[in-house]
């Protein structure tokens, strides 16, 4: 038993929209126990729907289509499915009420073409739209089951927790649960982390593990799919020790957890406070750690130092060190978590800086050169990283690793 989604709009295709409704479907059909096989984005084309729709029915057991159920011309959706299924469209009262009543409370008069969401196949149960006028459908079919939601996710993910899901849940009661853990590391590239698990990544079903890269770093899936949640967990736990025993300290947290969200954790636990001078960061790492409530805990101070008069006249940076080593050096760093530290009072300072470009870069600094600096109440630690990416992911990368520079010095 497997399900498909087709995800309908000319918008997905030409990149306008991200196709979000795929990743919560795919979420929740996981959470149903329900395999999803096939997802196919196809745009308003009353021929290309036709035949999507018509080899999804042929191949899966469950269809869930998204979008296209408005009043515009472009809104096909229930026109083709009444084709596919050879089920006439007829006016649901309770639907066209439901939209009545849309417009009555936003004290609009209903255009005429809104009555086309009320025609509906033959058989279809209409599901309630909370929030827009396009009513959400589930068809049984013999065996199978097409399911129709509207596009957007505000209207779409309601009807689904209230209707679809509890109805899914129902009608293909799972005999299997599938459990999910994600393994996060950072300060590895992915062939590296790669190289120290490729083993792993060869897990048979029902063990799955895959890998997957970012600008954070190298995040491990591991999935088990078992006759029950226990049997899930162990199988799940072994897989997982070995990683944990392969990437040991490179792993920051699992599952939803940030780094910023366990760094904080550590901060509170070991009761430390620091400060920050950043300057190609441009606040992202003081943004971060304030993303975390409470974080005026540990969190006293944020110094974005962006020019060399700041450095110089806020945080006492010499101004031979600056012209000597330049701004984005190693010397700065350092000055920077030791001036941040004196002035904030704090058991720790941070000091960053580095190009993040795609200017400024030289021959000896190129861009993504970047010098962090950690002064701890005994000693200064610093790192020279010459990261890679465009500005955003630059500026990422950086914010990352100082946060796990400090992390790690916390865990120790
Ligand atoms: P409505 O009548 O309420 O607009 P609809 O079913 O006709 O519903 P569409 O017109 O297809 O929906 O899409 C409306 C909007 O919903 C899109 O412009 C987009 O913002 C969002 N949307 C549609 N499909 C998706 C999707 N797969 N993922 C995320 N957002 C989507």
């Amino acid at each position: 038993m497997h399900a498909e989604i087709v995800a309908i709009g000319t918008e997905l295709l030409l990149g306008k929209t991200i196709n979000t409704n795929v990743s919560y479907l795919g979420k929740k059909l996981v959470s149903l126990g329900i395999d999803l096989f096939y997802e196919t984005t196809v745009d308003d084309n009353e021929i290309r729907l036709y035949t999507v729709l018509k080899r999804a029915l042929h191949r899966s057991d469950v269809v869930i289509t998204t979008g296209g159920l408005g009043p515009t011309v472009d809104d096909i959706t229930l026109e083709i499915i009444s084709q596919v299924i050879q089920k006439r469209l007829i006016l649901n009262h309770a639907v066209l009420k439901n939209i009545r009543e849309h417009f009555h409370r936003r004290q609009i008069a209903m255009p005429k073409e809104n009555v086309r969401q009320a025609l509906i196949p033959e058989g279809a149960k209409p599901l309630k739209n909370e929030l827009g006028t396009a009513p959400g459908l589930i068809m049984s079919l013999e065996k199978k089951v097409l399911i129709a939601l509207p596009g957007p996710p505000a209207e779409m993910k309601p009807m689904v927790e209230r209707d679809a899901a509890p109805y899914l849940a129902k009608k293909f009661p799972a005999n299997w649960v599938i459990l999910s853990r994600l393994v996060k590391t950072t300060g590895l590239a992915e062939s590296q982390v790669n190289q120290k698990v490729k083993d792993i990544l060869n897990a048979k079903p029902p063990l799955n593990v895959g890998i997957y890269a970012h600008t954070e770093g190298v995040d491990l899936n591991i999935t088990a799919k078992a006759k029950s949640k226990r049997q899930a967990e162990k199988l799940i736990k072994q897989i997982e020790t070995k990683i944990r025993s392969r990437l040991k300290e490179y792993i920051y947290g699992q599952d939803a957890q940030s780094l910023e969200e366990v760094v904080a954790k550590t901060f509170k636990a070991k009761k430390k406070t620091i400060a920050i001078a950043e300057s190609c960061t441009g606040g992202l790492i003081s943004k971060r750690l304030t993303n975390i409530s409470g974080s005026s805990q540990y969190f006293l101070l944020g110094i974005v130092a962006y020019s060399n008069q700041s450095k110089q006249f806020l945080l006492g940076i010499p101004q031979e060190t600056l012209k000597k080593f330049g701004a984005v050096s190693k010397e700065v760093a350092y000055l920077l978590a030791v001036n941040i530290k004196q002035l904030a009072k704090t058991d720790l300072g941070l000091g960053v800086t580095g190009i993040a470009g795609p200017k400024g870069g030289t021959k000896e600094k190129p861009v993504g050169s970047v010098f962090i600096a950690l002064a701890t109440p005994r000693k200064i630690l610093s790192r020279e990283l010459h990261l890679h990416g465009d500005r955003n992911a630059l500026r990422m990368r950086a914010s990352q690793a100082a946060l796990e520079m400090v992390r790690r010095y916390l865990v120790k």
